[in-house]
């Protein structure tokens, strides 16, 4: 027999976090989590409204969010009410801003070069959600480990730090070497040279010494642009190099108004940086950001 269908507001249906699920008459509802930050409170309140809605199980995503699965349409309007309420409301999965994921950086992570929590957060109050031709995922490493892996977004940042050497007071212990995974630094002559193409700017080798004889430049923001995951994974290309968050902004601002004014629906953005060129892409980026 046929199954009853029951009475849903569309208009719901035009909102990016909901996503028909396989069985058309029930939904998936996915969260805004900017940076996948949640107090215990609001994990609590996320339990009890899934169980209060008939959610069994909830889903984590690869971008940090939470998704409720098997969401029945008729009842929507009151879960995206309490989700609201909550400060865990209607994330994005369209051709928009969606969750920009961050490392926990300096508010936890020994290697922390950046406060990739606070950027995630700046940067989703200003672009979450902005409709676009394409899908835009912003991601952001405190260091060169990469853990979010945010060359592979459209939008990628990471935190930089350059070691600056002081060739007449070294020991040349070896310490330094040791720490670093690149092979960027040798002992030569009882004093330490660094190799800068093949060094990865992770700071790494500073604090170790014991002596404090290496110096770290003060952090910057590396900023990546093209990277794609899925189907065809692609890694973004260097942008530019900038010293504050300020900078950060306007530079993600700036590509952000180039996709919504000069990007199309029909491909990939990488696709469509490679059609335009990519050198030519960054000029334009860097004439705007210039003013
Ligand atoms: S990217 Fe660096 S700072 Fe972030 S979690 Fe990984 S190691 Fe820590
Ligand atoms: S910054 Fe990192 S890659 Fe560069 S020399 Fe130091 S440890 Fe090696
Ligand atoms: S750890 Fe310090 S003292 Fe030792 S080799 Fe490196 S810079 Fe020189």
């Amino acid at each position: 027999m046929a199954r009853q269908r029951r009475p849903i507001n569309q208009d719901l249906f035009s909102k990016g976090g909901i996503i028909t699920e396989r069985d058309p008459d029930f939904c998936i509802v996915r969260l805004r989590m900017p940076a996948g930050m949640i107090t215990p409170a609001q994990m609590k309140e996320v339990g009890e409204i899934a169980a209060r809605y008939g959610i069994e199980n909830i889903h984590l995503t690869t971008r940090q969010t939470m998704e409720f699965p098997h969401v029945d349409p008729s009842r929507l309007e009151g879960l995206l009410g309490e989700l609201e309420k909550n400060g865990t409301p209607l994330g994005a999965e369209r051709q928009e801003v969606v969750n920009v994921t961050a490392c926990l950086g300096t508010r936890n992570c020994k290697f922390g070069i950046i406060d990739s929590v606070g950027l995630a957060q700046e940067i989703d109050k200003r672009f979450f959600g902005k409709d676009l031709p394409v899908k835009v995922r912003i991601a952001i490493s405190s260091c060169p480990n990469g853990c979010e892996s945010e060359r592979l977004n459209e939008i990628g940042i990471t935190g930089i730090q350059r070691p600056i050497r002081d060739p007449g007071l070294c020991t040349g212990c070896g310490t330094c070497v040791h720490y670093c995974r690149e092979n960027a630094i040798e002992v030569q002559d009882g004093i330490i040279v660094l190799h800068e193409p093949k060094c990865m700017e992770c700071g790494f080798c500073i604090m170790p010494c014991p002596f404090h004889l290496i110096r770290g430049t003060p952090p910057e923001y590396r900023i990546t642009v093209g990277g794609h995951r899925g189907r065809h994974p692609k890694m973004g290309r260097h942008l530019i190099d900038v010293k504050t968050p300020e900078e950060v902004i306007n530079v993600v601002d700036k590509v952000i108004y180039w996709i919504y004014r000069q990007a199309s629906m029909d491909s990939m953005l990488p696709e469509q940086l490679d059609d335009i060129g990519f050198d030519d892409f960054k000029k334009t980026i860097t004439r705007m950001i210039h003013g």
